[in-house]
């Protein structure tokens, strides 16, 4: 039996590849499945969203090899850009797209090209809409466009991309509707397709669905914005992070528990003390009172997370015998809320389940 798994739901992840088919109806999907698809395991989602997916957008070039090594063949773009030059080479090796943001990388693509004859990288023109993260400046996209257009190797269509920062915020709605404004500008300059909305995009403006979209957090049945459940938006939860009972004790009033004795009983009960700790990817900052969903009802955490365990309190009536199944978030324990308990976003919890965390994967 698996002290801590991660179960994933590869037919709750076609639900919701079908769902947002049905919100961005006339877009291509480029199926965002960096880091590991948010936790979730990059090769076998990317099979199960296969007819959905017009291609993958991953950060890395190692995340990219993953795919392209399970015979992935389908377009996979890399977000982040490259970071070093020497990357070019598997970038064209692995038959991937990048995005050129700066005009250094630009360099550094035109000194590849003329070393490479006819290598031909497909190359996505990024521009910055306001987040200072990556691309070109509004003032810099006629000589970027020049630039690119004026030397052979690259295949077309050159697409042009962008990121929203604020699409998931309703109070930031005149931030977004400005950083839209400034992608339409730019667009004008494009090569070949435009691809701008992210999730929130998807869900809160249609106007951001241009021929392809990039969702990532909708994929996995998780809401983009905070205050909401995916289920808000007909999504379904795709992994389920489990543990089981490793022992039940009775505590008495004044019994404390755990390191640091941060919690103390007041009262005659008893507590569950379950296989799964913060190296495990269940964060230690969690506070008590962490909902547990443990034998058909919600129980609650007391105690500091250790690294291989943790504590629920049962009290007096519940069944529970070692062995019992918990879900620490999944289903019954959205993980959005148990995010919102440490001041945090589900994108960070859903990636942190570590190496020793047992994935299992279930039929679409
Ligand atoms: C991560 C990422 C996305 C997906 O964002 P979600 O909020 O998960 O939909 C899209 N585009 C870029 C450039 C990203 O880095």
């Amino acid at each position: 039996m698996e002290t801590v798994a991660a179960d994933i739901d590869l037919a709750a992840l076609k639900h919701n590849m079908a769902v947002i088919r049905g919100m961005a109806p006339d877009s291509r999907i480029i199926a965002v499945v960096k880091a590991n698809a948010y936790g979730h395991g990059s090769v076998e989602c990317a099979r199960a969203m296969d007819e959905f997916a017009y291609g993958y957008a991953v950060a890395r070039l190692e995340e990219a090899r993953e795919l392209r090594n399970a015979g992935i063949s389908k377009p996979v773009v890399m977000l982040g850009g490259c970071a070093a030059a020497g990357d070019l080479d598997d970038v064209a090796k692995l038959d991937l797209s990048v995005t050129v943001h700066s005009f250094e990388m630009l360099e550094e693509l035109k000194a590849f090209c003329r070393a490479n004859p006819g290598s031909g990288l497909r190359v996505w023109c990024q521009v910055n809409i306001g987040m200072q993260r990556l691309g070109f400046n509004e003032d810099e996209i006629v000589r970027a466009m020049d630039e690119i257009r004026s030397f052979p190797g690259f295949v077309h269509p050159v697409g042009m991309m962008a990121h929203l920062s604020c699409s998931d915020e309703a109070a930031l709605r005149e931030y977004h509707l400005k950083q839209l404004a400034s992608f339409n500008r730019m667009s004008v300059f494009a090569e070949g397709a435009l691809c701008l909305a992210n999730s929130a995009g998807i869900i809160y403006y249609p106007d951001t669905h241009t021929e392809f979209v990039r969702p990532g957090i909708i994929q996995y049945g998780i809401s983009p914005s905070s205050g909401k459940t995916g289920a808000d938006f007909g999504l379904r939860p795709v992994m389920t992070l489990r543990t089981v009972v490793y022992a039940v004790r009775e505590l008495r009033p004044g019994d404390a528990v755990g390191y640091g004795a941060s919690w103390v009983a007041d009262r005659p009960t008893r507590i569950a003390v379950l296989g799964a700790g913060y190296a495990d990817g269940y964060p230690r900052s969690m506070p008590n009172g962490s909902p547990v969903y443990l034998n058909g009802t919600v129980v609650h955490t007391v105690g500091h997370v250790c690294m291989d365990m943790m504590f629920v309190d049962i009290g007096a009536d519940l069944r529970v015998v070692p062995g019992d199944s918990a879900e620490l978030w999944g289903p019954h324990i959205p993980v959005e809320k148990v995010a919102e308990l440490i001041g945090t976003i589900p994108y960070e919890l859903v990636t942190r389940p570590t190496k020793r965390v047992r994935y299992r994967y279930l039929p679409a």
